[in-house]
């Protein structure tokens, strides 16, 4: 049932990593775009996007898409590190607060710091549910739900390929 309800906004990531700090360089330089959320923002066309991401990841993250349940890269990942936003860098959620939720795709219980992550309601597919998006770059993360563990008892439902892994101490 968690299958279902989660099947919707979750992807895959290998080739992120030079996307990633490629993004940043242009990220910060601002450019002529839509959307504006804070003030260290990265706004892309679809066009540049498209140059920057996999088909996937630009699927996924630009397009509202969902991978695959337990197919993900970091579906079974537990080491420690923080995960960044894989189109922009910007650090999402830290490995302590990852945990297997059994629905076939990386699930969180806080976002790494405030005003990383932004919520939208999403009325797609005949269901009521929070969609949850990078704050820097617009991208679409996943989904949260309210059935995740203490201390938050939320779940961030994240799709592997909007994430990039950065291993070390958390
Ligand atoms: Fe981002």
């Amino acid at each position: 049932m968690i299958l279902a309800i989660l099947g919707l906004s979750l992807a895959m990531c290998d080739s992120n990593t030079e996307n990633t700090s490629k993004d940043h360089e242009i990220a910060d330089s601002t450019k002529t775009n839509k959307t504006t959320v804070m003030t260290d923002t990265v706004q892309k066309t679809d066009e540049e996007w498209k140059k920057i991401l996999t088909p996937e990841q630009y699927r996924v993250l630009r397009q509202k898409g969902t991978e695959r349940p337990f197919t993900g890269e970091y579906e079974n990942n537990y080491e420690p590190g923080t995960y960044v936003c894989a189109a922009c860098g910007q650090e999402l959620f830290k490995s302590d607060t990852k945990f297997d939720a059994g629905c076939g795709w990386p699930s969180f219980y806080r976002e790494a710091a405030k005003g990383h992550i932004i919520e939208k309601i999403d009325l797609s597919l005949g269901m009521k549910r929070i969609e949850i998006i990078c704050s820097k770059c617009g991208g679409h993360l996943g989904h949260v739900f309210d059935d995740g563990p203490q201390p938050t008892g939320l779940r961030y439902c994240v799709n592997s390929v909007s994430l990039k892994f950065i291993p070390g101490k958390r």
